[in-house]
């Protein structure tokens, strides 16, 4: 047996003999680390196959609300497999135990620390840096993630982003009174913590979908509070009387953002590399922040950890061949997986 399999088409991470993380293969357990769409990849087939299907409780309920269960049928299958996990908490399959692990990305995601006789295999998933993220000790295998694992990819201002992001904010209210931000979800109530945090406490109006998922935010110990659905009395009341006010809106919606000066519009962007704050146009203006550790954060996880191996997962978005050459280079012994094909 092998300890670690990634295989390619499905995305699945496969740990010791019971566990397949982050897509679907035929195994005893099903973990979805985050209810990110290319973590969440073949979840009805593992509804189908696996006999149990692990995640924290925060999301189970955004995988339900996201709409990633599907049918009646799904549900119900689904409902009497799945298996809460808190953090810390330990289960055993099959000889083998799983913990899952606190990390900052979005609710409810979690790090995976499996044992399968003996050897300790630990799987970051996606993470950044941050209050939540601990950091496996000393396992003999850890699977990390490399979306920005190329040197260049260096942020040097995101802890500047967040104080910029109030000061867009607070010129938004002054000018219009009425600040849209666009995102997707998981970081636009990321977004409302850290707006919160700041001391922001104007109104928010949230679409449906946002709505519900800041209650889950919400019940999983975030405090956000004076939030309100677009379509409420009280949303109404605060658009009429021109109440100070932010509106959340996904981002797909943010090609059809108004651009006639009566709104400041905020884009959250996880992807700019050069500047934490970028006007776009007169009226908008991008904001970078990322879920994802950057190249100096990927190395300071690797040196509090200390694996015996590192396993770099190659086949999601990233730098993966990139970076695993960066780390042996700094003398870690590091490989992708899934292996290159030939050609
Ligand atoms: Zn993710």
């Amino acid at each position: 047996m092998r300890l670690v399999e990634i295989v390619s088409d499905s995305k699945a991470i496969l740990i010791g003999r019971s566990f397949t993380i982050d897509g679907f293969a035929q195994r005893l357990v099903r973990v979805v680390t985050h209810a990110h769409s290319d973590h969440v990849l073949g979840l009805k087939d593992s509804i189908m196959y696996s006999n149990y299907i692990v995640a924290t409780p925060a999301t189970h309920e955004l995988l339900y609300t996201l709409g990633y269960i599907g049918g009646a049928n799904y549900r119900r299958l689904y409902e009497f497999k799945k298996i809460e996990m808190n953090y810390y908490e330990k289960r055993e399959f099959d000889d083998e135990t799983i913990i899952l692990l606190p990390t900052t990305h979005i609710l409810g995601s979690a790090q995976v620390l499996i044992d399968t006789d003996g050897y300790r295999i630990g799987y970051t998933s996606d993470f950044k840096l941050g209050d939540n993220t601990v950091y496996i000790k000393q396992p003999d295998i850890l699977v990390i993630e490399a979306t920005y694992g190329h040197p260049v990819y260096r942020r040097r201002f995101k802890h500047d982003v967040p104080d910029l992001l109030i000061d867009l904010i607070n010129e938004g209210f002054k000018r219009y009174g009425r600040v849209v931000i666009y995102g997707y979800h998981g970081k636009l109530q990321e977004v409302m913590r850290i707006i919160r945090e700041k001391g922001v406490e104007e109104p928010f109006i949230l679409t449906k979908k946002i709505y519900a998922i800041t209650q889950i935010a919400e019940k999983y110990g975030w405090r956000i509070g004076n939030y309100y659905l677009s379509t409420s009395r009280e949303a109404k009341e605060i658009i009429c009387s021109k109440q100070k006010h932010i509106f959340f809106d996904h981002m797909v919606k943010a090609k059809y953002r108004r651009i006639d000066g009566s709104v400041l519009n905020i884009v959250l962007s996880g992807h700019e590399y050069n500047e934490p704050v970028k006007k776009i146009d007169e009226y908008t203006w991008l904001a970078a922040l990322s879920d994802h550790a950057d190249f100096d954060e990927l190395i300071e996880y690797i040196e509090n950890s200390q694996p015996r191996i590192i396993v770099v997962d190659g086949s999601r978005e990233g730098y993966p061949h990139i970076f695993a050459q960066e780390l042996r280079r700094l003398g870690w012994n590091a490989v992708v997986l899934p292996f290159k094909r030939n050609g």
